[in-house]
Parts: C-alpha cells; structure tokens; sequence
C-alpha cells in the first residue's frame, strides 16, 4: 500500500512530489498518463512568471499569494540549476480612456501583493512610446518584473529533485477508474490487472480532474469547458517591432483570452494569441475531439449539467457569436491586436505556436468559477480549476496544500530531518495564516 498516490505529473503534481518527499518519510508516487511530464498546461502555457498586480489580494487569497512568493524562490531556483530566466517586463496597456481607472487599480493592487514599487510604474502615452515606438495606447501600467522562464524546464527540475529524494513517477499509466472505501483508495490504471492501493490520493489531473472526481461522486455540481487558445510566432525580421510583454485590460474581465496578447517567449521567440476554440477534451490540439465519441460525450455532459444555462444566456450567446467565433481567424486576431500595434500585418505570421488548453470550471448555475476548488473525500483530495497563473505560483500551493492536509491529520507521515536550502516549508506556509 503506497502513503500518498498523486495523479497528474504537470507542475502542480510534481511540486506536490517534490514538498511530500523532501518533509516526510513514506512511499510516494505520482502516476502520469503520457510518457513525459508536463505534456499539457504545464509545458504548453507562454511562459510568463507573472508578477500579481492584477490579482485581487482579496479574492481567491491563496492562489494570489502563492503567485506572489515565488518570483524569489524561482529566480534563485533557475540560477542554482542553469535554467533560462529573461526579465522582458510586461505593459499592461489602456486601449480606451475609461480603462485607465483599471491599470491605477492594478498598480494598487501589485503593491498590495507585495510587488516592489520600483518594478510597477504608471506610464503615460508618451512615456510607452518612448519604450516601445510602436505600441499604442492611452495610458500602461509597467512590470518590470514579469519574467519569461520555460516550466517545462523547471518541473523536470523539480521532479529531478523529488526522484532524489525517493518519489517514483509511473509514467504511461493513465487512471481510468477510482474506488474509495473505509481504509484505501484502489486506482485503476489501464493495461494493469491489479489496481494502485493508497492510504491518501491526490488528484491533480488538470483538465481531467473534474473526471477524477465524478469517478469518486465528489464534486458532481462541476463540469468544464475547454477552449483550446492557439498562438502565432513573429516571423524575423518583425519580431523585434515590440520587445516587451503587451497585454491589454481585458474588456470581458470574465473571457480574458478574448483579448489578444503579444509575448516574448524565453527563447526570444514573439508570438501573439491567444484565440479560443471550443474543444471537447484537455488534449485535443487538433480539430475540436479526439474522436466522435468524445464529442457525443461532452455534448451530453453540456446538456445535463450548468453549462446549459450558460449556453442559452443571451449575453454569452452573443459575446459567443459576435466576438468569439471570428476570433478564431488568424486575420481577425490581428486586426484587434493592430488595436495597440498598428504596424502588425497577418503576413507577418506564418508559423503557428505551442497551443495550450484551457479548462476552466462552470457551477451548476452556469456561471464560470474563478477561484480554485479543493475537495476532499475520506481518503482524497482534489484540486480542480487550477488555471492561469497556476505554474508561477504552483510550488507555493502545494506548500499550502501539504500544509492543510497535515492540519486535518489526511496526511500522517513521519517528518524528515529539516534539510536546508530554497525551498523553506515553513517561511512559506506561514504567508498562508
Ligand atoms: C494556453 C495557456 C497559457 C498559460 N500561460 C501561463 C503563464 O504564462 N504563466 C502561468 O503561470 N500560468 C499559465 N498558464 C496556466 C498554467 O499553465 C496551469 O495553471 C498549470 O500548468 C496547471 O498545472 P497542473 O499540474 O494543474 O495541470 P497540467 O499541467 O495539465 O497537468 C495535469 C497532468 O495530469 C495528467 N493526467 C490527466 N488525466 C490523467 C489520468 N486519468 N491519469 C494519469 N494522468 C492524468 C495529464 O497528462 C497532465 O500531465 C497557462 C495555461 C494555458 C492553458
């Protein structure tokens, strides 16, 4: 009987490998479907550490907070381990007048949550365009500290760490079936006969784990939709016509990847995006499923649950029809992004990006959920909604998890000898009290 299974080996997982094997003593595994970590979110996102100037400090706290801690712990962490790290800074621009009181809210709010004074600075017209000739806008708020690192990269570091520490990664083995009862978990994977038997299970599929946890009846009143967001690459020599991050105040605060962004990879690469196609599975990069069952299945799911209600809300059906669906062209997404940078042409881009998928969490009312969701039963806990900026502040969370686990005694291993280092358990669980 293994200690703790953990399901998922993005970057949340895997940082929940990394805190569990280096705090305590016990037999602990994460199982992975593909033959790689990070395949999807996790080595699919744009790469940006954000900095939290535009995160509530008092909404969704614990997600905020653990964005905010980590810019220090990462930058130590890639200088110790020779990985890339580009501080490009991001321009947080005002297309319109009244989206100024957006960015002087921001600037509040970055500092609140603990970005340096010197790193965010309200910039007028004149002062971008003394930075970046050819953006346009009324008014930006400058991040100097935004960063574009590869979490590819750094969640292989991680669980270098963590498998030096005694975690085992089964790669391949994808979950297809969960049963708890009163002492264990049993997990099915496909192609094993014998099932996986664990005192704890943490389920940290990422555009899978609301299907984990329906395996389980937990967390029934959720389902999710996902929109596959597709980007383009700068061809040379227009790559260098903006060298800084340029995102825009989103003008439907609640579909932010409506809004086109213009991002400088941490290979130097440009690339702009994202659009949102609305696809029928987390890993459907291609086309909108896998297979037509796949498709049957979600449009079933659509029906039965609270997405109905938000498929038949005359504002989403408009935003959905009007804005949506034509920006699924390359052409159109240009022509909103020639918004703040008129000098960009659709021939300037003739390579597609890495696509990511996106999958965010409805209630049973309809309405999209923003904050994270944990939900434990007996023996599991799970960890649905985990999106954007999840892999900034992911080791952070599973800090906070670990924590809240041992807390309510669902975690009961013998500690290990305090090992010193970057990675300070306790300096970080103490940001969460
Ligand atoms: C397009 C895009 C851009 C983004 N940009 C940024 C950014 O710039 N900065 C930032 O901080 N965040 C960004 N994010 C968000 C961030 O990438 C995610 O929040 C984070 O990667 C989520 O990590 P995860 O480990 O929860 O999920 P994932 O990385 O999706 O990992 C879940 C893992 O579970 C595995 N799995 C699923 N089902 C099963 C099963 N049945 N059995 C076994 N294994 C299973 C999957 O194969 C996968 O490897 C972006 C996200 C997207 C989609």
């Amino acid at each position: 009987m293994k200690d703790v299974v953990i399901i998922g080996g993005g970057i949340l997982g895997t940082s929940l490998a990394h805190w569990l094997t280096k705090l305590y003593e016990g037999d602990i595994c994460v199982l992975e479907k593909e033959d790689r970590i990070a395949s999807h979110a996790s080595g699919r996102n744009t790469g940006v550490l954000h900095r939290p100037f535009y995160l509530d400090p008092e909404k969704n706290k614990i997600f905020t907070k653990s964005t905010s801690l980590m810019y220090d712990i990462w930058k130590r962490y890639t200088l110790e381990n020779n990985l890339p790290w580009l501080e490009v800074g991001t321009l947080e621009i005002a297309i319109k007048e009244e989206q100024y009181n957006h960015l002087e809210k921001y600037l509040k709010w970055g500092e609140l949550n603990g970005i340096d004074k010197k790193d965010l600075t309200l910039l007028s017209r004149n002062e971008v365009k003394n930075l970046e000739p050819n953006v346009e806008c009324v008014a930006a708020l400058r991040c100097k500290s935004d960063t574009a690192v590869d979490y590819s990269k750094l969640t292989e570091q991680l669980k270098i760490d963590a498998e030096s520490n005694g975690a085992k990664f089964i790669l391949n083995s994808h979950v297809e079936h969960v049963k708890e009862d009163d002492e264990c978990v049993s997990i099915h994977v496909k192609n094993i006969s014998k099932p996986i038997q664990c005192k704890l299970m943490i389920n940290c599929a990422g555009g899978n784990s609301i299907d984990i946890a329906h395996m389980l009846n937990v967390g029934k009143e959720y389902t999710d939709l996902h929109f596959r967001g597709e980007y383009w690459i700068a061809d040379q020599p227009y790559d260098s016509i903006v060298n800084t991050n340029i995102y825009s105040v989103p003008r439907h605060p609640s579909f932010p990847f409506l809004d086109p962004h213009w991002i400088i990879r941490v290979d130097g690469r440009r690339q702009i995006g994202p659009n949102a196609v609305p696809v029928a599975g987390p890993n459907v990069y291609e086309g909108i499923a896998i297979d037509g069952n796949e498709l049957i299945s979600k449009i079933i799911e659509i029906l039965q649950s609270g997405t109905r209600k938000l498929i038949l809300n005359p504002e989403f059906l408009s935003l959905f029809w009007n804005e949506w669906m034509s920006s699924l062209s390359k052409d159109v997404m240009i022509k909103r992004a020639q918004q703040f940078i008129p000098k960009l042409k659709a021939g300037y881009f003739t390579r597609k990006g890495t696509a990511g998928i996106r999958s965010p969490v409805l209630n049973n009312t309809g309405k999209f959920v923003s904050d994270t969701i944990e939900l434990d039963g007996p023996h599991t806990y799970h960890i649905l909604n985990y999106n954007s900026p999840g892999a900034t502040g992911a080791p952070a969370y599973a800090a906070y998890i670990i924590n809240r686990l041992e807390e309510t005694k669902m975690l009961n291993l013998s500690r290990k000898n305090k090992q010193p280092g970057i990675w300070n358990f306790e300096q970080i669980v103490s940001h969460f009290n």
